[in-house]
C-alpha cells in the first residue's frame, strides 16, 4: 500500500565541475554572499576557489568566515553570526562538512531572528536567509536535511535543530572536493552516510519512498565498501560515496535517524570519538537487536551492500573500527539515559528499554 507524504525543497545539483557550469544562479539569491568554512577545508579542496570565480563573474561581492569549529558548539555559532551581522549578506554559502553547513543553518535564521542562545531552540518566525550548501565530506547529507546538529555544553551532549524552514535553497555536489580529505576522515564519514541509510530504512518513521532512497544509497554503498579498508579511493569511489550520502541525507530528511546517533552523541561528546566512527562502532550490536525487531529489513540491508550474512557485515565494521574503552557504572548509566530521553529512540523499533541500550554500548567498545 502506497502511503507517504514528500517535501524536499532543496535544487540539488551535481557532477564534476558544477559550480562552473551552474553558479550562475547564486545571483537570484543577491548580491553579497557571506561564505561560511571551517579551518582549511574549504580551500584545501578547491571549492573555495571555484566559489571566487563565480562570484566574481556574476558580481556577488564575498566575505569568507573561517571559524566553524568540528562538532560546533553553541558558543561558536554565535559568534559567527555575531561577526557575519555586521557584513549584511543577502544569503550565505556554507562550504565544508556538516559541521560547517550545520552552522550555517543555524546562522541563517539568527541572522534574521535575532541571535541569542534562545533563538536557537525556538521554532524561527523570521524565514532565515538563502543557504546555499557545499559540502566536502561524503557523510553527513546534511546539504538536503532540515536538521542542524550543534554541541551544547550545559546540557552535556549535541542536540538537534529540526525545521524545514533550515533546509539549504541549493545544494552543489561534486565529488572532486571530498577528494583532498585524509584516509580517516573519508572512513568515518562514509560510515556516518552508510549509518543512515541503514537507521533510516529500519526506522519506524520509514515508508515507502524513503526506503527506494535508502536501498539504492546502499547499492552505491557497496561499490564503495571495498575500498575502505584499504584506504584508496579512486575517482569513481569518491562519487559513489558522495552519492550515497545524499541518498542517506534524502532518507534520514524523511525517515529521521534512530537509536545509533543518539548514543553516539555521548561517544562523541565524552570521549571525542569522531561522529561516523562513533555509529560504526555501534552499528553491529544494534544490528543484532534489529534483527529479532525487524528480520526482513535486516536482511534487505545485507544484501544490499553485498554481505551474504550479518555476520560477514560485522566483521567488516570490525577490520575498520575497534575500540577499548573502561566505562565505569555510573558512565554506562548517564549515556543510556541521555539516549532514551531522544526522539531517535521512539523511533527505533522493538523494546528499546535501558538494559537493550546498555548491552548495545558495552558491546560496543570491549
Ligand atoms: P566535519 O566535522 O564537518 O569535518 C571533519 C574534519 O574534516 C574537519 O577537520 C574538516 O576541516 C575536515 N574536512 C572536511 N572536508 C575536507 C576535505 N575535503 N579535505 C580535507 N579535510 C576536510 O565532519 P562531518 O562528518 O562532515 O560532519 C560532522 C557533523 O555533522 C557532526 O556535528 C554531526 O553531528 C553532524 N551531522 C549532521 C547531520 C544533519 O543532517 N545536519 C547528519 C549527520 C551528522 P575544516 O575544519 O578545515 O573544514
Ligand atoms: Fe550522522
Amino acid at each position: 500500500m502506497l502511503d507517504f507524504t514528500y517535501h524536499m525543497p532543496v535544487r540539488i545539483l551535481t557532477g564534476r565541475k558544477i559550480v562552473s557550469k551552474e553558479g550562475d544562479l547564486l545571483r537570484a539569491f543577491g548580491k553579497k554572499a557571506a561564505v561560511i568554512t571551517g579551518k582549511s577545508s574549504a580551500a584545501k579542496s578547491g571549492a573555495l576557489a571555484d566559489i571566487a570565480d563565480i562570484c566574481t563573474r556574476t558580481s556577488v561581492t564575498f566575505q569568507v568566515y573561517n571559524s566553524v569549529q568540528n562538532d560546533p558548539p553553541v558558543a561558536n555559532v554565535l559568534e559567527i553570526a555575531a561577526e557575519i551581522k555586521q557584513f549584511q549578506p543577502d544569503f550565505l554559502i556554507a562550504i565544508g562538512g556538516g559541521s560547517v553547513i550545520d552552522a550555517a543553518k543555524v546562522v541563517s535564521y539568527l541572522l534574521t531572528n535575532g541571535i541569542s542562545p534562545e533563538t536557537i531552540w525556538q521554532k524561527p518566525r523570521l524565514s532565515p536567509l538563502p543557504l546555499v550548501a557545499i559540502p566536502t565530506t561524503a557523510g553527513t547529507g546534511s546539504e538536503v536535511t532540515p536538521y542542524a546538529v550543534l554541541t551544547v555544553p550545559e546540557d552535556e551532549t549535541k542536540k538537534s535543530v529540526a525545521t524545514p524552514l533550515i533546509y539549504p535553497k541549493a545544494a552543489f555536489l561534486d565529488p572532486a572536493y571530498t577528494e583532498s580529505m585524509p584516509r580517516e576522515v573519508t572512513i568515518n564519514t562514509a560510515i556516518d552516510a552508510l549509518s543512515h541509510l541503514i537507521e533510516g530504512f529500519i526506522a519506524k518513521r520509514a515508508n515507502n519512498l524513503s526506503d527506494i532512497l535508502a536501498i539504492e544509497g546502499m547499492e552505491l554503498m557497496a561499490k564503495a565498501l571495498p575500498s575502505l579498508p584499504k584506504g584508496e579511493f579512486t575517482s569513481s569511489c569518491r562519487e559513489h560515496l558522495l552519492y550515497a550520502s545524499l541518498f542517506g541525507g534524502l532518507t534520514i530528511a524523511k525517515t529521521g535517524t534512530t537509536l545509533v546517533h543518539a548514543l553516539g552523541y555521548s561517544l562523541t561528546y565524552y570521549h571525542g570519538i569522531e561522529h561516523g566512527r562513533a555509529n560504526g562502532l555501534l552499528l553491529g550490536a544494534y544490528l543484532d537487536y534489529m534483527q529479532n525487531a525487524v528480520p526482513e529489513k535486516v536482511a534487505l540491508i545485507v544484501s544490499a551492500l553485498g554481505f551474504a550474512r550479518l555476520e560477514e557485515f560485522k566483521d567488516y565494521l570490525r577490520t575498520l573500527y575497534s575500540l577499548n574503552l573502561e566505562l565505569s557504572t555510573r558512565e554506562i548509566a548517564l549515556y543510556v539515559e541521555k539516549a532514551l530521553k531522544t526522539s531517535n529512540v521512539q523511533n527505533t523499533p522493538g523494546e528499546i528499554s535501558g538494559y537493550v541500550v546498555a548491552d548495545i554500548l558495552e558491546r560496543s567498545i570491549s
